[in-house]
């Protein structure tokens, strides 16, 4: 079975999901929603990782940085978690 994993883009998912790992929160997106951290349809999942911010960190001053991404695809309703570690000294 074809992943959609490495060549996949936004314009190929329903929705993605953010998970904080500092606050807990975890947010599901529609890809029209992440134009504001400029995703655009033709954005790799690989990508998204680096531009996604947890908004409620944001909102308290924090990086927001450490989040894990999740996406459902259009096609095959598979998940695919894309892990994001950031580690700030
Ligand atoms: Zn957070």
């Amino acid at each position: 079975m074809a992943l959609p994993s490495k060549e996949a883009v936004i314009a190929h998912v329903i929705s993605i999901s953010v998970e904080c790992a500092d606050c807990g929160r975890n947010r599901w997106w529609r890809p029209d929603q992440l134009k504001r951290f400029g995703v655009t349809g033709n954005t790799p999942l690989a990508a998204l990782s680096a531009r996604m911010r947890c908004m409620v960190c944001r909102a308290d001053g924090l990086p927001g940085a450490n989040v894990a991404i999740q996406a459902a695809f259009i096609d095959e309703r598979q998940r695919e978690v894309l892990m994001q570690r950031s580690r700030r000294a």
